[in-house]
């Protein structure tokens, strides 16, 4: 009898684990549902940045009497502006040596005198 009622105690147990792990299972397949959901948003916003920033690059290009190397050293100087050729535009404080004050990498010059940021600046 004191068996029978352990043994029921121990499927009450694995009951509860299972109802448990069911609960995690579930709550993980909506998380990845979510996941899904943002990543499709996502992929859609960049293909449409992409049609326009090629739209822009195209009418620039036939406004201005741009070519591909153009856009190519453009590009070129663009990624080198953190220091890395890698493709992305990492950004990082940066401060003036001339004036002292901060901008973000990303800009050319300094936005309070004007000084060019190029060469060991970044480094
Ligand atoms: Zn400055």
């Amino acid at each position: 009898m004191y068996n029978i009622f352990l043994s029921g105690l121990a499927v009450s147990d694995q009951a509860q684990t299972v109802a448990s792990q069911t609960s995690a299972l579930r709550q993980a397949a909506q998380s990845a549902a979510a996941a899904r959901t943002d990543v499709s948003e996502m992929r859609d916003q960049v293909e449409r940045l992409a049609m326009l920033t090629q739209a822009m690059w195209e009418l620039v290009a036939e406004r201005l009497h741009l070519t591909e190397t153009d856009l190519e050293q453009k590009a070129q100087e663009v990624d080198l502006r953190d220091g890395k050729a890698d493709g992305k535009m990492s950004s990082h404080p940066l401060r003036c040596p001339q004036c002292g004050r901060v901008s973000n990498s990303r800009h050319k010059k300094c936005l309070y005198c004007g000084l060019l940021f190029e060469g060991s600046v970044f480094g």
